[in-house]
């Protein structure tokens, strides 16, 4: 079963109707079999889905987006939180002071985050020093 909403051109009345099929609702509208609750006008036709209706949805989908983006950045910026307080940053430096830890082994010492190039990354992990990934979002970018 198929439910379109119906449309009279005579009176302008709207209503809805059901059919088997939408081949069914084609084969009676040729047929003339269609006709209006109202005026009994044979003037009926299906009414197409509206642009507003397509853009309300993609509107939706544009939040839920959003939202799943928000979600994200909250869990991105949670992690950063804990990274700031928990290491200390170095900026450019990365590299360098990883390899200092490293080489020097402070084994102990406070975690580093900073940036690094993608070839940095590589040598250090060439030279057995771990590295981790971390999408870094600006706060205060939306
Ligand atoms: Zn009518």
């Amino acid at each position: 079963m198929i439910k379109y909403k119906l449309f009279c051109k005579s009176c302008e009345a709207k209503f809805d109707s059901w059919f088997a099929s939408s081949n069914e609702y084609e084969r009676l509208n040729k047929k003339k079999l269609l006709t209006c609750h109202k005026c009994n006008s044979v003037k009926v036709e299906k009414t197409i889905m509206s642009p507003q209706l397509i853009n309300s949805k993609s509107k939706i989908d544009e939040n839920l987006n959003l939202k799943k983006y928000n979600k994200v950045k909250k869990t991105i910026l949670g992690y950063q939180r804990f990274i700031k307080e928990n290491f200390k940053y170095v900026g450019d430096n990365f590299a360098y002071e990883a390899r200092s830890i490293h080489y020097n082994d402070k084994k102990k010492s406070k975690g580093i985050y900073g940036t690094a190039s993608q070839e940095d990354l590589k040598e250090l992990k060439e030279e057995g020093i771990d590295t981790q990934m971390f999408p870094w979002i600006d706060e205060n970018q939306n």
